[in-house]
């Protein structure tokens, strides 16, 4: 899907904004300013166009960080995003963070769409009028909060924004996208350089592809792929606060283009709720899935604690990646480059576990015969039954069983599990939906 991204400093009405979009006022919950949100890209349409919203605004930084926090947001979404709408609040005017991000929002390509906020009248129109001046265009006069204008922007946003995410478009076909997650320290970097090492590739000698400053092609296995947002990975960013924030916003978008992504943990460390919240986006976007467990040099040592620490980590493994046994796991050491080779056909299991489609009749026959030897429970004396059902979908794999009734969550795991003793699936989320025929 095409990212749109929304950036402008706290208090603008970013969220109010990115409410409005997606129409539904729970979408984003209101949080203590401060707290880090992780969830950050949301699904939205309009007029039946799909895209994806990015939403900057979940950190709010005190008084002092503000002008680093929304530079950081901007750079996120002109890196990231196809579009980028840059909100200020019109009874405001710009305020000098503002024509900090004005300068860098000049000089980039990509469509920017400049939204006047808290117009919620006619009377503030001139407001608008006066951010002529940021030299960005034509303002937007809205009201994210009472939702006028916002129809005639998204019209005019969306007219400007492609079908497919840019880089989607320009690899139908082409490398397949691989997003290089982790948190900091786990050694992104080093895998990165390593993978590329002299095989890098230029990429305007290839045929179909276009440059793109934040992806790299890289040859791996005699084949090609594309690691996509590499530049985040490249750069060190040195944050006091915030740094967890704008590393989810990164993950998030990195995500939107990618088609499988490496998470990459360091095993000298015990795993952490970070580790597992990284995976758990990865999960939330769909995307296939592989474990890297880095740094195994350290741990093949005969020392004592390395022992103890490899006792602990399959242990940590059990407990804290249960959900996600189902990925494909390979232990590498990126500084010294041994086992990296073990993650190319782990990629391609995953991608054509993404891929993979059961035809309805076969896919029939399972539930026919799951339903057999295992009936879902009864409930209130009635029993849902699964009339049909059918994959909808690939990348991820998504079914969809018609029933009688709602099946209890226990009954769908079950099925899920059944679904992946049969045909495997390794490397990717499965999704089953419902339909409920009362
Ligand atoms: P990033 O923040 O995830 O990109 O992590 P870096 O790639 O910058 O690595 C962080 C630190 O871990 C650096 O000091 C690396 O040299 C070190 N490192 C990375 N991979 C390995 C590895 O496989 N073995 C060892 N021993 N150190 C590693």
């Amino acid at each position: 899907l095409p990212v749109i991204a929304i950036v402008g400093r706290p208090n603008v009405g970013k969220s109010a904004l990115v409410n409005r979009i997606l129409g539904r006022r729970e979408a984003v919950v209101e949080d203590t300013p401060g707290v880090t949100r992780d969830r950050v890209t949301y699904k939205a349409e309009w007029l039946g166009r799909r895209f994806s919203v990015v939403d900057t605004g979940g950190w709010e930084p005190d008084a002092k960080g503000i002008d680093r926090s929304v530079a950081m947001q901007s750079e996120v979404a002109i890196e990231l995003a196809d579009v980028i709408l840059f909100v200020v609040d019109a009874t405001v005017g710009a305020t000098s963070t503002d024509e900090h991000v004005v300068r860098m929002l000049r000089k980039t390509s990509k469509p920017v769409f400049l939204v006047a906020n808290k117009v919620d009248d006619a009377r503030h129109e001139p407001e608008a009028a006066a951010l002529w001046n940021l030299g960005l265009g034509e303002p937007h006069p809205v009201s994210a909060i009472h939702g006028r204008g916002v129809a005639d922007l998204l019209d005019a946003v969306l007219e400007k924004t492609p079908d497919v995410s840019a880089v989607a478009k320009h690899e139908i076909g082409g490398p397949r996208r691989v997003a290089i997650l982790g948190r900091p320290n786990v050694g992104k970097s080093s895998l990165l350089n390593k993978a590329a090492g002299e095989e890098r590739v230029v990429v305007n000698d290839l045929a179909g592809t276009t440059r793109d400053p934040v992806d790299e092609i890289v040859e791996l296995g005699d084949k090609l792929w594309r690691f996509v947002d590499t530049a985040g990975i490249r750069r060190r960013v040195h944050m006091a606060q915030g740094a967890d924030f704008y590393a989810s916003l990164r993950t998030s978008a990195a995500l939107e283009k990618a088609e499988v992504a490496v998470v990459v943990l360091d095993v000298t460390q015990p795993i952490s709720e970070q580790d597992v919240r990284i995976i758990d986006l990865v999960l939330e976007s769909g995307r296939a899935l592989v474990l890297a467990f880095n740094k195994w040099d350290m741990l093949d040592t005969p020392e004592m604690e390395n022992q103890d620490r490899r006792r602990y980590l399959e242990r940590e493994i059990e407990q804290d990646l249960a959900h996600v046994a189902w990925a494909p796991r390979v232990n590498i050491s990126a500084k010294t480059g041994r086992r990296l080779d073990k993650l190319v056909p782990a990629l391609e299991q995953a991608l054509d576990s993404w891929d993979q489609r059961i035809p309805t009749g076969k896919f029939n026959a399972f539930v026919t015969e799951l339903v057999a030897e295992h009936p879902h429970p009864l409930r209130g004396g009635k029993q849902p039954r699964i009339l049909f059902g059918t994959q909808a979908g690939t990348r991820p794999p998504t079914f969809v069983l018609f029933t009688t009734g709602f099946l209890d969550p226990g009954y769908r795991r079950f099925v899920q599990r059944r679904l992946r003793e049969l045909y495997g699936f390794e490397g990717t989320p499965i999704v089953i939906n419902m339909r409920v025929r009362e």
